[in-house]
């Protein structure tokens, strides 16, 4: 299993435009909006060197980022973790007994694939695992 770098942090936002201007005064740029209808929400990434900060904002009342900002509103949701074979890490962990969400990849924000760890299994963090492939460019796109 290879954990190659932390590819993004997941914050929840209850409003994406106003999450931006906070980081902006921060002097982060954002490089776009991308829908996740998958996961019902909306993503906004804003490049910070190798790593990105991704904005979370819910398109659904029933979405896990809406039920996030219901029971502990606005802050850091998950960290993304990115792996070189997401496949061959869920198999690992599988044979470790890890409980997971996803048991199998699916697509995320930029066309990568992605799988959720339960918290449970790692101490209340909720832990991204995604491989990049050669994704489409993002609108406005950053990579
Ligand atoms: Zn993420």
């Amino acid at each position: 299993m290879r954990i190659c770098a932390i590819d993004h942090v997941g914050i929840a936002v209850r409003s994406i435009e106003e999450g931006v201007k906070i980081y902006e005064t921060l002097g982060i740029r954002f490089t776009g909006v991308e829908d996740v209808p998958e996961q019902k929400v909306k993503t906004a990434f804003l490049p910070v060197g190798e790593t990105e900060i991704e904005l979370l904002e819910s398109t659904a009342p029933d979405s896990p980022v809406a039920k996030f900002l219901e029971t502990r509103g606005e802050g850091i949701h998950h960290i993304a973790l990115r792996v070189d074979d997401i496949d061959e890490v869920l198999k690992e962990l599988k044979e470790a007994g890890v409980r997971l969400i996803d048991q199998e990849p699916r697509y995320g924000a930029g066309g990568a694939r992605i799988a959720f760890v339960h918290p449970k299994a790692t101490g209340g963090v909720l832990i991204e695992l995604a491989e990049r492939g050669d994704a489409p460019e993002r609108e406005g796109g950053s990579r």
